[in-house]
């Protein structure tokens, strides 16, 4: 996934030991000491999240992060050097989404920086259209079709074209039965199927596996035998 995410910190230690527990994670780390360094990067790049100390040589950590809200919407969690509440407050007020009070737990700020990307994500998944029909919300499934991406739990799905075919189809059917060969030619239109190809099954199988669908008891995809496959109406 390669998330990139911001580290403006004028104090080296913090700034290091937040920049290798992130990378631990796979994070792509853009570190800077100062405000103004900063800016110049975001003028050109787009990070995926930004961390901000509140204390900065140059600018405040809370004008940093108004600078970059008046563009930009990723997630901000910025650090504040003592449990201030009006510190949180103004960070909260000025577009922050998050805090850390130092000295804090490197996997704590961890956490957070992933939860905030999670949130991110969906709402993009959901918001970025703008138009309803582009997306397909089903229990703990969100489908973006225009984007080709799909949330299950706030956590993307890797599915293949076809799978992705599939579940879109079986939503769009949603508390109808479709049947293998019904879903077939829906897929691949007129190309030729016979009763003994099982090419539906075999995605149904690896559908089934990434949404921790069981055969038994199927929170998603049910086989009604003989007939086909349905996603029940809500
Ligand atoms: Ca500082």
């Amino acid at each position: 996934m390669q998330d990139k995410i911001l580290i403006v910190e004028d104090e080296p230690e913090i700034a290091d030991l937040i920049e290798t527990y992130l990378k631990n994670e796979d994070f792509t780390v853009f570190k800077f000491n100062s405000a103004k360094a900063a800016l110049e990067y975001i003028n050109t790049n787009q990070p995926d999240l930004a961390i901000l100390d509140i204390m900065l040589p140059d600018m405040s950590g809370f004008t940093l992060c108004q600078k970059i809200r008046e563009n930009h919407t990723y997630p901000i969690i910025m650090l504040t050097a003592k449990d201030e509440e009006t510190d949180k407050i103004t960070g909260l007020t000025l577009g922050a989404d998050d805090y850390m009070t130092k000295p804090f737990r490197p996997l704590e700020l961890i956490a957070r920086v992933k939860s905030q990307l999670r949130r991110y994500k969906k709402y993009n998944l959901i918001h970025s259209e703008g138009e309803d029909k582009n997306i397909i919300i089903y229990l703990d499934l969100i489908m973006n079709i225009k984007k080709h991406e799909c949330l299950l739990n706030d956590i993307p799905l890797t599915l293949t074209p076809t799978e992705f075919l599939i579940l879109q189809i079986l939503l769009e059917n949603k508390g109808n039965v479709i049947s293998a060969e019904e879903m077939f030619h829906k897929i691949w239109q007129d190309e030729y199927y016979s009763k003994s190809n099982n090419t539906i099954t075999v995605h149904i199988r690896h559908l089934r596996e990434k949404l921790n669908d069981t055969l038994d008891n199927p929170k998603y995809i049910k086989t009604i035998w003989g007939v086909g496959y349905k996603i029940e109406g809500e």
